[in-house]
C-alpha cells in the first residue's frame, strides 16, 4: 500500500490539507492522451451534509486511530485503485508507488484534482 498525501482541502476525506481517510481511493484518467494532466482523483466527494453521511462507509477509521497516536509516521495511506495503465507505477490496476502525491489544491470538484506522481511507462 502507498503513503499518499493529498492537498485537497475541499474534499470530505481530507484532513489538514495532506492526509486523506479514504480506506479505498479511485484514480481515473480522462481523454486518451496519458499524462498527469489527465489523471483524477474520482473518490473525491465535496465538503456537504449529504457527503458525510456517503463518506462514512469508505472511512479508514482503524487508520485514522493510528494516525492520533503516530504523528510521524503516514498510517492511514489508502488502497490506490487506478486506471491509468500507461503509468509506471500501475501493476494490475493498483498503484504501487512507495508515495502518491495528490494535487487539489483550490480545486471544488475531482475534475480539478491529478496525480503528480504518475510517470508514462513510454
Ligand atoms: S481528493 Fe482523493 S486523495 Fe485527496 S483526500 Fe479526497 S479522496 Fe483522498
Ligand atoms: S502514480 Fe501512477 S499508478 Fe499510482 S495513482 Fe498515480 S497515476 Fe496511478
Amino acid at each position: 500500500m502507498s503513503d499518499l498525501i493529498c492537498s485537497a482541502v475541499s474534499c470530505i476525506y481530507n484532513i489538514n490539507g495532506v492526509l486523506c481517510s479514504a480506506r479505498n481511493v479511485h484514480i481515473g484518467i480522462k481523454g486518451i492522451s496519458n499524462n498527469i494532466e489527465d489523471t483524477d482523483c474520482e473518490t473525491y466527494l465535496n465538503r456537504n451534509l449529504k457527503n458525510t453521511l456517503t463518506s462514512i462507509v469508505n472511512t479508514n477509521l482503524i487508520g485514522e486511530v493510528k494516525q492520533i497516536v503516530s504523528s510521524n509516521e503516514i498510517e492511514m495511506s489508502p488502497q490506490v485503485i487506478c486506471d491509468a495503465k500507461q503509468c509506471t507505477y500501475n501493476s494490475g490496476d493498483l498503484c504501487v508507488a512507495k508515495r502518491v502525491q495528490i494535487y487539489g489544491l483550490k480545486c471544488e470538484d475531482s475534475r480539478c484534482t491529478k496525480c503528480e506522481v504518475f510517470v508514462s511507462k513510454s
